[in-house]
């Protein structure tokens, strides 16, 4: 059996065509899918009742199961879903409320089983890769969620690193961002990434619009290859280079994204750095992110997150910190680790 959700609205045309069956049978499985949120063929009553059947015996259309969520309705929640093949993800549902008493609901999306950079602060990297998510098992935790809330926004900042699976997440993106499907903008999206420089490149031709995330962490190479080792052989100049492009061509703002760590890049020498760095770049923006311990590392959360930010800001760089109260919340969703791994879900 495959899953459905692996195929985009073109192969699925080609899909029908092949069957001898109308193009336009395509947009019917997607409006069934993608806006009428179906969960089996047989409901699909458009289709003739053997053409359903026919594709119940080629295909699914959900594969997951809940194994848990933790956390406040009102707030954030996280979902361990098991896999067809038993391994489990997570995904989190962040939600804020904005001014007028609206909500906007973000997810929080997992892109692989583990993850091989081996981050020494993240709960992830600890479990080393596993495997690589499909675009079908991507897409299937905003649909999954959708079900009960609808998603306003979608943030590849769960599990894994998406740029190392990125043929499968450009998948998902052109499927859930299809007009005449789900339809979210891909304004609405963001891929976080460690730094692997060509396939910035590529997401920057190919997904223009798509919104760009950068873990940088320290803006001293050495710094950076001890703290993230599975990134040691990009040079951090040529990142930059990368992120600028980035900037230049889609006109987006790219946000760096900075741990603070006790000692180690909470420095003034390090804000001084990273300032040096970033003056390079027109369109920049700077999240700081408060430390969530992990059990297996030495780290501790820095005490200077204030002084860092007042450093960055009389530079000139737009900065942010998280640490209000959202914001063990927003770690947490950067430090997803399932069963598989020695640690366990009690960030929230
Ligand atoms: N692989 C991608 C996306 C997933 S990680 C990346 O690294 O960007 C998403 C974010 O969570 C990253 O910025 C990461 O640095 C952060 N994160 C990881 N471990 C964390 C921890 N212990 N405390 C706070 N944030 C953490
Ligand atoms: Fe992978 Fe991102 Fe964790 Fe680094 S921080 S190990 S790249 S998931």
């Amino acid at each position: 059996m495959k899953d459905i959700k692996n195929l985009t609205f073109e192969e699925l045309k080609t899909y029908f065509i092949l069957q001898d069956e109308p193009e336009y049978r395509a947009n019917e499985i997607f409006r069934a899918i993608y806006i009428n949120k179906v969960k089996e063929f047989k409901e699909i009553t458009t289709l003739p009742k053997s053409l359903r059947e026919k594709l119940s015996n080629e295909f699914y259309i959900r594969g997951f199961k809940k194994v848990s969520t933790l956390g406040d309705t009102n707030k954030t929640q996280k979902f361990l879903f098991e896999l067809k093949d038993k391994r489990l993800i997570e995904t989190v549902l962040i939600k804020e409320n904005t001014k007028k008493g609206k909500f906007r609901n973000t997810l929080c999306v997992s892109s692989q089983v583990g993850c091989a950079m081996g981050c020494k602060f993240c709960a992830t990297g600890k479990m080393g890769f596993i495997r690589n998510l499909s675009a079908g098992e991507i897409i299937e935790q905003l649909l999954y969620i959708e079900d009960a809330e609808k998603i306003q926004n979608i943030v590849f900042m769960g599990m894994g690193e998406p740029l190392a699976n990125y043929e499968n997440v450009k998948k998902a993106i052109e499927i859930i961002s299809d007009p005449r499907g789900r339809a979210l903008g891909r304004r609405k999206i963001v891929v976080s990434t460690s730094g692997i420089i060509d396939k910035i490149y590529k997401l920057t031709n190919e997904l223009k619009s798509v919104r760009l995330a950068v873990s940088l962490h320290s803006a001293f190479q050495e710094k950076r290859n001890f703290l993230m080792p599975g990134l040691k052989i990009y040079k951090i100049e040529d990142l930059m280079q990368a992120i600028s492009y980035y900037t230049q061509k889609t006109g987006n703002t790219v946000t760096i994204e900075y741990l603070l760590i006790k000692d180690l890049n909470d420095g003034e020498e390090d804000a001084k750095q990273l300032i040096k760095l970033l003056r390079k770049i027109k369109f920049v923006k700077v999240n700081l992110i408060h430390y969530n311990p992990v059990p297996f590392a030495d780290f501790e959360s820095s005490k200077k997150e204030k002084l860092f930010f007042g450093i960055l800001k009389r530079a000139g760089i737009n900065t942010t910190i998280r640490f209000s109260k959202g914001s063990e919340i927003s770690a947490a969703c950067g430090q997803l680790a399932t069963k598989e791994s020695p640690i366990n879900l009690n960030n929230l």
